[in-house]
This record gives C-alpha cells, structure tokens and sequence, in this order.
C-alpha cells in the first residue's frame, strides 16, 4: 500500500515547473527556478552550447565545476550526424554524451534558415539539402518532434521560421503566421511522445513592433510551459533587438520562463535579464574563448597580447575558475600563441565560469533588490570588445587628422 501511494506521488510529480522566488520593483529582472526531470536551473542562467552533443573542448565533469546548471545541443547537427535514432539507442543525449543535467534542444530550424539557398519553405515544412554530403531532407512541425523525443532534452523547441534582417513587415507577417501554424501543429504531435520533455513556444514576428506583441499574445496563449524569443540577435542592431524585446515582455504571460534564443554575450545577458528574460543561450563565450578573447570584469581581452607575456598572476584576479586557480596568464598566453590542446580547454573554461558567475550575481542582485545597481556598474565598467574597437579606430583616425 505504502509503496503504491509513493509510486503515485512519484506521478502525480510535474516533470516541469517554473517558480519565481523574487522580482525586481524597478525593472522586468525576476530570480526563479526551473524544475526538469534531469534537475533544477536556477534563473536566470546561461546555457553554453554544446553543438554537436558536446561543449567543445570540455567534459561534462568541467561543465558541472564551472557551474552549468543546463547545455543546448543543437538538432540539425546531430539528426545529419550521427542521427537521432542512433543517439536514441544510446539512452538519448543523456546517456550517448554522459551529461547527466538539464538539457535543451533547438528545432533545427535555425540553421536550415540560415542555409539559404539549399533550403525550401512551404506550408508542410523546410526541405533542405545537408551541408555535408548534399542528401535531401524534410523538417516538418511533426518530423521535428519525432527528432527531438529521440534526442529527449528536457527541453525542446518546435519548428519556426526565422524572419531574415532586414525583413518587409509582408515577409515578417507571412513568417510569424506560419510559425504560429506549425506551433499548433507541434503541440498536436507532442502529445504522441514523452511527457517527461517540454516543449517551449516560440515567438516571433521580426523588426515589427506590433507584430511581435501580437506573437508574444498568441504564442503565449497556447499551452506551452515555456517561451523562447526567436528571430533576434540576427544582425539587426543591439537597440533594436533591445526596444522590440520592451513591446515584447509585457505581452508575454508572467509566469512562464523565457528563453532569448542565440543571445549571450556579457552585457546581453546583464542587459537582457532587465527586460524580463530568464535564460539566454550562445555560442559567443566559447567561440571568442577558442580564438584568445577571454572575459574579464572591465572587458573582453586577448590573451595573446604582449602585455601577458611576463604576466605571474592569473588572466582576471578574484576568478575562481579552474584555469585562473591553476596557471600564470603568461602560461595561458604562451599556450593560446602556440595553438596548443589545452589551450582550448582552459580559455573555454574561464569564460563559461564568467558567463555562469556572472547569472548567478545577477540573480543574486534580484534577490537582494539591487538588480539596476548591479547592471549600471557593470555596464560602466565593462568595454565590449566592438566599442573597444571602435574607439582604437577613432583614435587612429583622430592621429592621422592631426599629422596633416
Ligand atoms: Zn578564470
């Protein structure tokens, strides 16, 4: 008797819940957290990507020391090679890439958006040829459920249609409406696979203000757990990204957690948790890593720079990631000009440190009340590496009027 009521506790557990334990009175910033079956996500948080079933260069075992509370792994690479049915065999993507946490699954979408010319859209879906041998392929609203349940995140996304930049409001409108179709139709086949996954909805609607309220209304109305903001981030400029996510949020329903897909530099994510976001997700911390851009508080730096040559302390002083706690700057330095392994390895590993810490003081500066305190120091101190560039081309335009 006793063990039956337990195993019906056990199922009557929602295997998806979202709770806010603080919000912020002076801006949208709210602190929560999100329960998967494969754990809690403390928000907001930042979610490194792990491409193709990995974060390049890492292991699970660094992830979870660097603090990664969830991965993203990417559909299209995976359901091209090795194949979603192969990575269902082997116990989903939890079981094939050992990550034992939270994990979340974009539709693919994306990428076959970004293709271009190898890709087709019509009403039933986006057909596309793969990048690596050419072979024909059918994403469907329904087709993409049946990839995701075999990858089994935890969290998963349905097929949308990412509006390009600069998009007419016809071609903006014509894109949201279909997405809003497909949604329908993933929530109708969702229902045929595991209820442990959830699906998020995605909102869309391009640069057009009106329409991106009325996605957020829409969307936001169907029964999806969760939201993610799609088509932004696509080289549109960062105040516009900005103003439309202002006619957004307010639109969305407050109790739902929202994702702000391929957004996540360091300033995004401080920026972006003021208007309301909760979880941000981008390839940009570990991709800069590899190429010896490392974050620090007062900005991106490169490693490779001279001035760490003879450098005994660590890349930022105060990092408690393993690669600040272990090594010199100058080792970090000489390994990065070398182009050694490990180099790879320990970049990658300050800057997802940086990119986690810097969610948790965010949430921690919610829960203290002093979120737009926390986000103008930052924001003063912090010199994005294209407005440092910007000001060294100034610089040497102002020296080169001043020689004539
Ligand atoms: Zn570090």
């Amino acid at each position: 008797m006793k063990r039956a009521s337990l195993a019906c506790f056990w199922n009557d557990m929602p295997a998806f819940s979202f709770t806010i334990e603080a919000e912020c009175p002076r801006s949208w910033a709210r602190a929560g957290t999100v329960l998967t079956p494969h754990g809690a996500i403390p928000t907001p948080i930042f979610m490194p990507v792990g491409t193709q079933a990995t974060v390049k260069s890492v292991s699970p075992e660094e992830l979870r020391a660097a603090g990664a509370a969830i991965i993203l792994a990417n559909t299209y690479h995976l359901m091209l090679r090795p194949g979603s049915q192969l990575i269902h065999e082997f116990g989903s993507l939890h079981g094939f890439m050992r990550w034992d946490g939270p994990i979340l699954t974009d539709s693919g979408g994306f990428q076959v958006f970004s293709l271009g010319h190898l890709r087709k859209l019509s009403e039933e879906g986006a057909a596309f040829k793969s990048h690596l041998d050419g072979s024909p392929h059918l994403l469907t609203p329904e087709s993409v459920m049946r990839i995701e349940y075999e990858l089994g995140a935890d969290i998963i996304l349905p097929l949308d249609i990412c509006a390009p930049y600069p998009s007419s409001p016809h071609e903006a409108r014509t894109a949201m409406e279909r997405t809003h179709r497909w949604a329908e139709r993933a929530l109708k086949a969702k229902e045929g696979y595991n209820p442990e996954q959830t699906l998020f909805g995605i909102v869309q609607g391009a640069f057009e203000p009106e329409l991106r309220q009325q996605s957020a209304r829409f969307v936001g109305s169907l029964p999806f757990p969760g939201l993610s903001i799609g088509g932004l981030s696509v080289g549109e400029p960062k105040e516009t990204m900005w103003e439309l996510l202002r006619y957004t949020t307010p639109e969305l329903p407050p109790g739902k957690p929202r994702h702000l897909l391929g957004v996540g530099s360091p300033e995004d994510l401080v920026i972006g948790v003021g208007l309301g976001m909760d979880m941000f997700d981008c390839v940009l911390p570990t991709r800069v890593a590899r190429h010896g851009g490392l974050f620090t508080r007062s900005g991106r730096i490169s490693i490779k720079g001279a001035r760490f040559r003879r450098e005994r302390g660590s890349i930022e002083e105060g990092c408690d990631c393993y690669t600040c706690r272990t090594y010199s700057a100058a080792y970090v330095h000489h390994l990065a000009r070398t182009e050694e392994q490990l180099y790879y390895r320990l970049g990658t590993i300050h800057n997802l440190r940086f990119m986690l810490r810097l969610a948790a003081e965010l949430r921690a500066s919610i829960i203290a009340g002093t979120y737009p305190e926390f986000r103008d120091e930052f924001l003063a101190r912090y010199v994005p590496a294209s407005e440092r560039v910007r000001q060294a081309q100034r610089e040497k335009w102002k020296g080169a009027r001043s020689q004539k």
